[in-house]
């Protein structure tokens, strides 16, 4: 288990962190969600022992990070934003060097076959790193976190700067790899903590600003408060209609898409208006042509979640 207790990071007058507090249990395969600048890096390098915090306790697995750093970090793979890698070794000398400099006491060779298995790199081991692909470079990166085989692996944007089929990849694998570790990593991407982890930790301005399972956080988002609108019929009209349906609050037209006008509308919180909006414009005979909820972006999330300045649960 991973406890994070009031973490903060000053520098100088302003804070990279705030008072951040969570916990990961054993197993969890957990995400922080936030755009550049959150302090997703910050976190993760205090987790690791890579940087000390201004104020705040981190423990792993019963160890304190400053009190015993390396019973801590022995139970802990980090790949960094930028990974620790040496471009002028080939992938085997790397692990090697690796493998002795985190003095792994297991098997070696064993033991660095297995991992060159699991992330799909045995066929590129005598290779320089730096003849690889970004992508394959990621995935040394990977292996070098698992050497020594711990519990829990950190890994900071494993996805950026990849091709989209390289994502793909990273992500099966990271995804493989949370069914025997607890996993912690970070991305500024929704779409890829959905599909990776069981639970969200959202962080912006350096604070945490929700934390909830992954399910909790999709349905905030799939917001059926705001939706969509095309209707073929006459403009003023169906506007009218519209804001006289009960609850609802605001009714925008949005402008003529293929000669058919298109309209957002708002509902008051907590209802749902899309059966009335379907049924009194049927009575009309004017067909619904699309009707879908607005998508919120990361921006409209972060805004819905800090609007009063708190953390909260993620709760639709
Ligand atoms: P993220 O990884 O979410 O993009 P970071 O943890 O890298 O965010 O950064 C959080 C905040 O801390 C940013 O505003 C950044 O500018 C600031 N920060 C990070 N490192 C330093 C530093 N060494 N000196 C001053 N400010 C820093
Ligand atoms: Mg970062």
């Amino acid at each position: 288990m991973i406890e994070v207790k009031n973490l903060t990071k000053r520098y100088g007058n302003t804070y990279a962190i705030h008072n951040i507090s969570f916990t990961v249990k054993d197993g969890e395969v957990v995400g922080f969600l936030g755009p550049n600048g959150a302090g997703k890096s910050t976190t993760m390098n205090i987790l690791t022992g890579y940087l000390s915090a201004t104020e705040g306790k981190a423990i792993i697995g019963g160890f304190d990070i400053l009190e015993q750093p390396n019973q801590a970090k022995q139970r802990m793979g980090y790949l960094p934003e930028v990974p620790p890698l040496y471009l002028d070794m080939a992938v085997e000398e790397y692990l090697n060097f690796l493998y002795e400099l985190k003095r792994v006491d297991l098997a070696r060779g064993p033991h660095i076959k297995e991992i060159c298995d699991l992330v799909k790199i045995s066929h590129v081991y005598k290779r320089l790193i730096k003849n690889l692909s970004k992508g394959y470079r990621q995935r040394v990166g990977i292996a070098q976190a698992m050497l020594g085989n711990p519990e829990v692996l950190i890994l900071d944007e494993p996805t950026v700067g990849l091709d989209p089929s390289q994502i793909i990849e990273i992500r099966r694998l990271i995804k493989k790899l949370g069914e025997k570790h607890t996993v912690i990593l970070s991305s500024h991407m929704l779409q890829e903590v959905q599909a990776i982890c069981d639970r969200v930790i959202v962080m912006n301005n350096g604070r945490l600003v929700a934390d909830g399972t992954t399910e909790e956080l999709s349905k905030l988002l799939l917001d059926n408060r705001k939706v969509i609108l095309r209707v073929d019929g006459p403009k003023a009209e169906i506007h009218k209609l519209l804001q006289g349906i009960p609850n609802v609050e605001a009714v925008n037209y949005i402008g003529m898409k293929d000669g058919i006008p298109e309209f957002s509308v708002e509902a008051k919180e907590g209802t749902d208006v899309r059966k009335q909006i379907f049924l009194r414009l049927a009575e009309r005979q004017w067909p619904i042509l699309i009707m879908k909820p607005t998508e919120m972006t990361l921006e409209d999330i972060f805004m819905s979640l800090t609007g009063d300045g708190k953390k909260r649960r993620v709760k639709s």
